[in-house]
């Protein structure tokens, strides 16, 4: 039961999106059949440029798979996918690997764990960062949650699709790690915006500041790699007008789940909670679909700064 999953498994994969398709390119390329399904037809034939199997439905998907990966938008999706009679818990193969690559609730990854332990069939909630640039590569970062077994079996589809990847406890572990470091990413992002808007304002150059606080104690990844400020950092979203990277709508999604959690929980989180009102109004406005670095442009134009990011709106 425990063994890892073979290298000429059959793999269901469902949702071939922005980091389905191509996760699911990736284990056709390394050898797995794997069977994709998604409701938009354009991106099963993209799939299938890429060595995956188009079907037309969940239950062919899964039918006789070893492994099932879900790479869907929430928790209603996935469990959506995974009931009724044309789901994924009615027609895998019995002790088939289902792996969850999907941000969603820890309690719907909990359930769906429940769910399929249920019917049978072994379950991980694992989601993941890294991002598009991280999928294509095959360099993405898994967050873990399950039983041990499961995690053991699943090493070679998750050393195919990603980099790393750590157990970070059972089930729904993963979620909240995720969660909690989108929350934190987001506390970050938004800190380097008001200290470089900061710095500016008290006549700093831009670069000055970063030579001095990226290897300071103000250093961190927000800072290091995502500098929301043209310059100092040439491969940041701010110096291409803000494309993600990981856009507003993203961080805004997860920081939606992190306080929907911290409510239940009882997590006396301000500045979590800040920085959800920050990014749900950037969400609001043309910003959305903008790498979530553009916070610091935000900041910067209440504060009534010039910062050269303006013409390039
Ligand atoms: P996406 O919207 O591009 O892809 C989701 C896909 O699921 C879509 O193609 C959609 O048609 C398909 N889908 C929806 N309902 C379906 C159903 N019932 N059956 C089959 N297919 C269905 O989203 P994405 O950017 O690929 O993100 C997927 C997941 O990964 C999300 O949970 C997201 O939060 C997470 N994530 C995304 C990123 C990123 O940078 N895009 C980074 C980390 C994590």
């Amino acid at each position: 039961m425990s063994s890892p999953i073979p290298g000429d498994a059959t793999v269901g994969f469902i949702g071939l999106g922005h980091m389905g398709g191509p996760m699911a390119v990736n284990l056709a390329k390394a050898g797995y059949t794997v069977r994709g399904f998604d409701l938009v037809p354009e991106l099963l034939a993209e799939a299938q440029a890429g060595g995956v199997t188009p079907v037309g439905s969940v239950a062919e998907a899964v039918d006789g798979a070893e492994v099932v990966i879900t790479s869907l938008p929430n928790g209603r999706l996935v469990l959506g996918v995974y009931r009724g009679d044309d789901g994924v818990l009615a027609n895998a193969a019995p002790g088939a690997l289902l792996i969850d690559t999907s941000t969603i609730d820890v309690d719907d990854a909990r359930t769906a764990s429940a769910e399929a332990t249920a019917a049978g069939l072994r379950h991980l909630d694992a989601p993941v960062s890294g991002g598009v640039v991280g999928a294509a590569a095959g360099t993405l970062a898994f967050m873990v949650g399950g039983t041990e077994e499961s995690f053991a079996a699943a090493q070679p589809i998750l050393g195919v699709l990603g980099a790393r990847a750590v157990r970070c406890g059972d089930s729904g572990a993963g979620q909240a790690v995720k969660l909690c470091n989108n929350m934190l990413l987001a506390i970050h992002q938004i800190g380097v915006g008001e200290a470089f808007a900061l710095a500016k304002a008290l006549g700093v150059e831009d670069q000055a500041f970063f030579d001095v606080a990226s290897v300071a104690t103000g250093t961190c990844w927000a800072l290091n790699v995502n500098c929301p400020v043209p310059g100092p950092v040439p491969a940041s979203p701010a110096n291409r007008d803000y494309q993600p990277g990981f856009a507003v709508s993203l961080m805004n999604k997860d920081l939606g789940l992190a306080l929907a959690a911290v409510e239940k929980n009882g997590v006396h989180a301000e500045l979590g909670k800040h920085a959800g009102q920050v990014y749900g109004a950037l969400n609001e406005g043309d910003a959305a679909t903008k790498d979530f670095s553009v916070v610091y442009r935000d900041i910067a134009e209440k504060s009534g700064l010039t910062t050269g990011t303006e013409a390039t709106r």
